[in-house]
């Protein structure tokens, strides 16, 4: 957009994206020698953390013998262990992790398991380089996950290493050498060695942080959405979808995931590797890749009724669909993830699926029977729940194998994903009588669940715009509920559906019904 908002027509936001990209070559523009590819493995890497500022002034940053791990390597990598102020041999080094987060479980930025093992092996470094050199370890966390926790005793069992769990409180010039202090320690005293060299974690930050690498021509910008929440990994970051980003056909591997050894990368790179492939072979078959793997259905969209809104093209969680000059959407087939979120988002409801329609849903809807007094004395209420089908849906399952009890005055109608939900469901259940309609469906926010990123988080946004409709209409915004459940709180389940009914039944039967 331009500086008053506006968006840019095609030649401006080409020169914008040139201005952005300088120095880079012009992938708008097809070259005609170029090769195209199909999927791209993203493992751009990462770099160690910066230990510097005022966290960390106790450990002695400034002074010429306290370096980083990253540092300490290099010095291994050209022979015996030295110390860089003279040059001298380093035979005493103290190993600091945790640097700055003492007593904090959640350990510092950009850390792993890695980094736990990155001290083991240069303490190990040491005493293969001098026969009586000795390697302190003064650790919060020490992470030596599966056949690692081996190393970790071989190197407890090691002489001339001496590893506890500590808060180093002082790091300071003395003589020659370096004086380092430290509290809490597992034999409860405090702690004081004299060292030639000290050696701090850093942590493996993803390239991501600093430049968004992927350079794409998406219109949503040539990054990736989100990863300021991630901690700029490129990863999805949700425990389902390892390797898969926002942008489909890229997969993330190795440290731009997480802080990993390099073995670990390996094994990354196959997983994101069969990914890859994966997508390749599924958009040749026209198919949907994950989560939707196979579905054939696409986006369809009737132009004639187009208002060029642009809702479906900004709340698309994919980029998957572009606009031209006017703001009618192109879509993208390939890029598509079968979300529904388009149909959601589209107050003209002229997005379908061929197995999935506003009218499909619709007429689900209008079957649902509402009791009237024609039946009953006392009409019982009746209720809508749309259902995520990913997690909400499944853990009902579970209740009901749980033989868990809920309000039996409750219908529920499945969804591809809460983000595909059309306000004119909720709109059709109140006005043909319904009492109440919550939308259950998965965990937004950081620890998202949800399959397709943004799908519940769209629709918590509609249900509190449907609210202030139906105020306008004198009915009560809470007979429209949204409520987010993981597939292992299904015994959850139970108590949200009936706090839902009851709350709605305080309020009264809805003033519509039998009109
Ligand atoms: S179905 Fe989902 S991924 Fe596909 S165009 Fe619509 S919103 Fe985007
Ligand atoms: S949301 Fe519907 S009306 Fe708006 S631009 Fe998209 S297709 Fe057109």
């Amino acid at each position: 957009v331009d500086e008053n908002g506006k968006e840019l027509n095609v030649e401006d936001a080409h020169a914008k994206y040139l201005e952005y990209n300088e120095g880079r070559k012009d992938i708008l523009v097809l070259d005609p020698d170029g090769e195209l590819y199909g999927a791209v493995v993203l493992a751009a890497g990462w770099r160690p953390s910066k230990i510097e500022g005022e966290q960390y002034a106790h450990l002695g940053i400034d002074l010429p013998d306290v370096i980083t791990n990253d540092e300490f390597e290099k010095i291994a990598a050209k022979g015996n262990i030295i110390r860089p102020s003279d040059g001298k041999e380093a035979k005493n080094v103290v190993f600091i992790q945790s640097p700055g987060k003492d007593e904090d479980d959640a350990d510092f930025e950009y850390t792993g398991s890695v980094t736990s093992q990155v001290a083991l092996k240069q303490a190990r470094y040491v005493r293969d380089d001098y026969a009586d050199g000795k390697a302190y370890i003064i650790y919060q966390h020490m992470r030596t996950p599966g056949l690692q926790e081996y190393f970790y005793k071989s190197m407890q069992q090691e002489d001339g290493v001496f590893m506890t769990k500590g808060a180093v409180t002082e790091v300071v010039q003395q003589g020659n050498g370096i004086a380092v202090t430290a509290k809490n320690t597992l034999l409860g005293e405090n702690l004081a060695i004299k060292a030639d060299l000290v050696v701090v974690a850093s942590g493996m930050v993803p390239v991501t942080k600093d430049d968004p690498i992927i350079n794409l021509a998406y219109r949503q910008g040539p990054g990736f959405r989100d990863n300021d929440i991630f901690g700029q990994y490129a990863d999805s970051n949700y425990i389902c979808f390892p390797y898969e980003t926002q942008r489909t056909g890229i997969y993330a591997a190795g440290a731009i995931r997480r802080a990993m050894t390099i073995e670990e990368s390996m094994e990354d790179a196959t997983g994101a590797a069969l990914k890859a492939i994966q997508c390749i072979e599924s958009s040749n078959r026209g198919m949907a890749v994950h989560p939707r793997s196979g579905d054939m259905t696409y986006p369809d969209f009737f132009f004639q009724r187009c208002t060029q809104c642009k809702r479906c093209t900004v709340e698309c969680p994919f980029g998957a669909l572009d606009d031209d000059e006017k703001g009618t959407p192109k879509a993208n087939p390939t890029r598509c993830r079968r979300c529904g979120t388009c149909m959601g988002a589209c107050p003209e409801r002229i997005i379908t699926f061929s197995d999935y329609t506003i009218d499909s849903i619709g007429s689900q809807v209008k079957a649902v029977s509402v009791p009237s007094e024609d039946d009953y004395d006392e009409p019982p209420f009746r209720f809508l729940a749309l259902i995520c089908e990913n997690d909400a849906f499944p853990a009902l399952d579970m209740v009901g194998m749980n033989r868990m009890d809920y309000s039996p005055n409750v219908r529920f109608i499945p969804v591809r994903c809460l983000g595909s939900v059309n306000t004119i469901w909720i709109k059709d259940a109140l006005a043909q009588g319904m009492d109440g309609v919550i939308l259950i469906g998965c965990k937004h926010g950081d620890d998202y669940q949800c399959h397709f990123m943004k799908g519940s988080e769209l629709a918590e946004v509609r249900v509190k715009k449907i609210g202030d409709a139906l105020t306008s209409l004198a009915l009560e915004e809470e007979r429209v509920a949204f409520a987010e459940v993981a597939i292992d709180e299904y015994d959850k389940l139970p108590g949200i559906i009936n706090a839902f009914v009851e709350e709605v039944e305080d309020l009264g039967p809805n003033p519509f019904k039998g009109f």
